[in-house]
């Protein structure tokens, strides 16, 4: 059972100084929170510690796609942690994805625990129509954050953006778990060129937010296609009405 508790970090980025380009953002951006709205930056010491201090712990849609590998989430998707993930994917908060990913960070060492090998986090790609209304990749950048934040705790780890769409999808909006399951079906995969480079490694899919599942079972279903079955998925939030519970496996 997922408790999405919090606890006390080891010191993290909110004691590095600012660099030129964050202190110029700070200039640009609003200076409320994203989180609480107090006027703190763009990310006040509570909405940060909420996000760093994030206990994840398993969870997960119920019922779960047949596709859908045990998965892990750090926050439900609730209060402010639904509006820093907004404000950093809609809104181009782009300081957000430091916190942000240090949760996911602290998800996909909830769903990995020991292991020698290295971990290669595989973000579950945005539509390039997406990307391009957005101005940015918030999902792979929340990955790279991750991975980063990993890194500084020792864990070796990279980021494989392996995952390509094959063909258009309807948007999921509105859609029932099992119409998006059938949306999804056969949409992403991994080119041969790049499987290559997932052999050896510990897969783990990342996203920022598990609804139905139907997303990242797909893409578990395209990598176990290219001969990579990922080890577990892992997710910023989890939404409340499915996110307590564990999957089925
Ligand atoms: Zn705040």
């Amino acid at each position: 059972m997922t408790t999405f508790s919090s606890t006390c970090p080891p010191p993290s980025r909110s004691a590095r100084p600012s660099s030129p380009a964050s202190t110029l953002l700070d200039l640009l951006l609003p200076a409320r929170c994203a989180g609480c709205g107090s006027v703190r930056g763009q990310v006040c010491g509570g909405c940060r510690a909420l996000l760093e201090c994030a206990q994840a712990g398993p969870a997960g849609p119920c019922p779960a796609p047949p596709d859908l590998p045990p998965l892990h989430a750090a926050a439900p998707y609730a209060d402010q942690v639904r509006r820093l993930l907004l404000a950093h994917k809609e809104r181009g908060a782009l300081r957000l994805a430091a916190p942000l990913g240090a949760a996911l960070a602290a998800a996909v060492r909830s769903a990995t625990g020991a292991g020698a090998a290295p971990l290669l986090l595989v973000p579950v790609p945005s539509t390039r129509r997406a990307t391009r209304a957005r101005g940015h990749d918030p999902m792979l950048r929340l990955a790279q954050a991750a991975a980063r934040e990993l890194r500084r705790t020792g864990v070796a780890t990279r980021v494989a953006p392996v995952l390509r769409q094959t063909r258009p999808v309807a948007d999921q909006a509105g859609l029932s778990a099992a119409e998006r399951q059938r949306n999804l079906r056969g949409a992403l995969a991994v080119p041969a060129r790049l499987a290559a480079r997932l052999v050896g490694h510990r897969l783990i899919l990342v996203d920022d937010l598990v609804t139905t599942g139907a997303s990242l079972a797909e893409a578990a279903r395209a990598l176990r296609a290219a001969g990579c079955p990922p080890r577990a998925a892992a997710t910023v939030a989890a939404t409340a009405r499915r996110g307590r519970s564990r999957p089925k496996e």
